[in-house]
């Protein structure tokens, strides 16, 4: 049996047993990877695929026959992992010694954490205590961490190691591999929770922390693959195989609830839940363990008092992650001018800098703080460059206001003296911030907004400064305290603003933090280091800001210049840039403080110009697409015809409604990605729905059948509310992209049933009018397949 001790023979046994030596004459190689699915089979040589019902059946006619074999305690380990070992087939072709990649796959085993977080439900799972002896390790206490299939790596999970040290940095990708391996792990250990709830066998909890075990490792180790990768090519969110992301949610969501009490008591009390919400809700890291972090937070953090509200008693502390307008760290602080220190001013010695307004203008939008101040002592302008350091900062850290003399409080002195320290370590010749280079004026303040994306993009590199970052004193060889950074940088005040947002996107290529005594890190080396060095599980979560990765390089000659790939959106995609859709994810969670500046945002994310109406934005799309799922959320629309189904902001206002809004209960896009793409046209929106149609206003005799047929449906009545006394309505589930006649459910609301309601006066063309939630179990009418077009 391979126990944690003898990973290394189980490694080499595996590498010996498992790869493909060529033989003379070969034509071909096997597959170095066949990934088991329960969607299909090969019967008599043909290739079945089957249904949701009949492959969920599949699913539980295999658990039933493993419980079949699982009789003896003593063997329960063998035979679970043959079992699971029949989900991949692998012909690894080692392209090193054995011995250093068993070395390489131990080091990586290692740095996952040794038993992952528990998985017993007290109300459905016996005591450990009622167990048999066999199932936990030698003279051990039963519990969790001393289960023998806790401490067990199984098979499959050595295997996935062996193949990413095979091909990393390699040119084939074998993150589909990995992905597909995980969701049939995913898809078995489902039916275990449903089976262990309704079969009184006691087994089943066994059987599941075996699978919970080598799935929770499994994504682990394929995120780690797909962050390396990163690391090493560059980010395209167009080629990003994690833009489908792993299934798993749900059972996350369960283990969740189960060890709520623990998490709830190791949660660092300096955290902001808000902050902690916007990391768990991202799609990039769906089965990431976050106790290793928690704990480097709690660690790095001790001594600090929570900054997010002032409870009724009076003590500081952290927020419920459930209504940002309630935070302090989000929304407290007024836009005022207000004026930080750096740490080695006395703040008596220290003056104000103000523009020479002269200087801004000579220079325009895109005028860069000069390293030289005027002869006046005022701040001078010169172009921004490569030869730029761009700070990107938190504004109500306070770190200078407005630079005009008049209603603005200028830079202090210390702060100028900062950042050009900065800049000249780098050999630059300025420092742009958007206090000293932005003016309150409103002409002059759009002339610079719109070149901030230039300013970003072309400097020598963003220099991020926030509060909780500075207050890290980073050494060179601690891995912890480059765990510490990667951690706060993921929920640090600045990562959950949309401005900063915006220039970390644009400054992707050169991130640096500003740590504590002004030692300057770079982002890239520190997260490396962890990724090589530190725990893995710390270094996955990163996956949730891929934005702040260096893109793919332009690589001429590769294949790129094909005169397709020099249309704007390539080109786009190159610099950077990402998708409406995508921009809207990245800016959910995250607020401007002003508002109407989250529309100016989202343009920015998706390219060069600025728009300041999300009709525009929405207007610069046509001939683009846009997932029906996507859409079926609770945000705002515009009501101008032809736009009537598109949101008029990427997130929900922080700002109008009087009561602050409770995220819980509010219904947020999901990325929609299996769902059908829509056309965008001048019209309207094209595309193909699963929907139910009917008419509203009815004849007489049309009433007369209806009584016959058992009156109004329910769905109609619901549905009915929304209308303005338009004659036809339609319910609209988003159909899958590539299934026929199957629609997909909105994962934010599996036990719901979630439409999209329009409405029409002649049947042709259709309006948005919103979207609607039914309890599951309401009887519903025949859907089919249909197009339509909404204005
Ligand atoms: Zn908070
Ligand atoms: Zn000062």
């Amino acid at each position: 049996m391979a126990a944690f001790g003898s990973t290394r023979d189980a490694t080499r046994n595996i590498l010996h047993t498992e790869s493909y030596l060529a033989q003379e004459g070969d034509r071909g190689s096997p597959r170095e990877l066949d990934v088991f699915t329960f969607e299909r089979e090969v019967v008599n040589g043909t290739i079945k695929v089957y249904n949701a019902t009949r492959r969920k059946q599949r699913v539980r006619e295999w658990c039933m026959a493993l419980k079949a074999e699982l009789k003896e305690p003593a063997s329960h380990v063998e035979i679970l992992d043959e079992w699971y070992s029949k989900f991949l087939e692998c012909h690894f072709q080692p392209n090193k010694k054995v011995e250093e990649l068993v070395n390489e796959v131990c080091g990586v085993i290692e740095r996952i954490p040794r038993v992952v977080d528990e998985f017993h439900d007290p109300l459905v799972d016996q005591p450990y205590s009622l167990y048999d002896a066999e199932y936990f390790l030698p003279d051990s206490k039963p519990c969790w961490e001393t289960l023998r299939v806790t401490n067990f790596v199984s098979r499959n999970v050595l295997r996935i190691a062996i193949q990413i040290q095979i091909v990393l940095g390699g040119d084939s990708n074998y993150a589909e591999h990995y992905r597909l391996l995980l969701d049939a792990t995913a898809e078995a250990l489902r039916e275990m929770i449903s089976l262990s709830r309704e079969d009184p066998w006691p087994g089943w909890f066994i059987v599941r922390a075996f699978f919970w075990t080598s799935w929770q490792r499994g994504t682990s180790l394929y995120h780690y693959y797909v962050l390396k990768e990163q690391l090493t090519w560059g980010y395209d969110e167009h080629r990003d195989v994690i833009k489908t992301p792993l299934q798993g949610s749900d059972m996350m969501r369960i283990a969740e609830n189960l060890n709520r009490a623990r998490a709830d008591a190791c949660h660092p009390p300096y955290i902001c839940k808000w902050a902690l919400r916007l990391l768990r809700e991202d799609k990039a890291v769906v089965g990431q363990d976050y106790r290793r972090f928690f704990e480097r937070l709690s660690q790095a953090f001790s001594d600090r008092e929570a900054r997010c509200v002032i409870s009724s008693d009076g003590e500081p502390a952290a927020c419920d992650g459930r209504q940002p307008g309630k935070c302090l760290r989000l929304s407290g602080m007024r836009i005022t001018n207000q004026s930080a220190h750096a740490p080695d001013c006395d703040g008596r010695s220290c003056s104000s800098l103000y523009w020479n307004e002269e200087s801004w203008r000579g220079v325009g939008g895109a005028a860069a703080v000069s390293l030289v101040l005027g002869t006046d002592g005022r701040l001078n302008y010169v172009q921004a460059s490569s030869k730029t350091v761009a700070v990107s900062h938190v504004w109500s850290h306070g770190q200078g206001g407005r630079p005009e003399d008049e209603g603005g409080t200028g830079l202090n002195s210390c702060l100028f003296r900062r950042y050009s320290r900065v800049a000249e370590m780098y050999g630059c010749d300025s420092f742009w911030m958007d206090t000293p280079c932005i003016p309150s004026d409103h002409v002059l303040r759009g002339e610079a907004i719109a070149n901030i994306n230039l300013i970003f993009a072309t400097s020598k590199l963003t220099l991020v400064c926030d509060k909780d970052l500075m207050a890290i004193d980073f050494q060179d060889e601690d891995i912890a305290t480059k765990e510490a950074i990667v951690s706060m940088v993921l929920v640090c005040d600045w990562n959950v603003r949309a401005w900063t947002l915006l220039e970390a996107l644009r400054g992707r290529q050169n991130i640096h933090i500003l740590c504590k005594n002004d030692v300057v890190v770079s982002l890239k080396d520190v997260l490396m280091d962890v990724c090589n060095q530190g725990s893995i599980d710390i270094a996955a979560l990163f996956l949730s800001a891929q934005h702040l990765l260096p893109s793919q390089a332009y690589i001429h000659g590769l294949g790129n210049d094909h005169p397709y790939q020099s249309s704007q959106w390539i080109v786009n995609r190159r610099k950077g840039f990402v998708e409406i859709k995508e921009a809207a994810g990245l800016l959910s969670h995250r607020q401007a403080s002003r508002p109407g500046d989250a529309v100016i945002i989202w343009s920015l994310l998706c390219g060069d110009t600025v728009f300041d109406k999300a009709e525009d934005i929405w207007r610069n799309q046509q001939g683009r697409g846009v997932p029906s799922g996507w859409l079926v959320s609770s945000y705002e629309r515009l009501s101008v015809k032809g736009l009537s189904w598109a949101p008029s902001r990427p997130n929900f206002s922080l700002h109008g409604e009087d009561s602050p809004t409770d995220y819980d209960k509010l219904l947020l896009p999901y990325h929609g990605i299996e769902t059908r793409v829509s056309a965008i046209t001048e019209r309207g929106l094209h595309g193909d729905w699963w929907a139910y149609r009917f008419k509203v206003k009815r004849t007489a005799w049309e009433r007369v059948l209806e009584r016959f047929t058992g009156g109004c449906l329910p769905l109609e009545r619901a549905a009915g509310g929304y209308l303005d006394g338009e004659t036809w309505c339609a319910t609209l589930r988003p159909l899958h992209t590539y299934r026929r006649d199957v629609w997909v459910p909105h994962p934010r609301r599996l036990s719901k049933a979630v439409f999209a309601v329009v409405a029409s006066d002649d049947g042709e063309a259709w309006r948005w009018k919103g979207v609607l939630e039914l309890d599951e179990g309401v009887v519903l009418p025949q859907f089919r397949t249909m197009g339509f077009l909404i204005e």
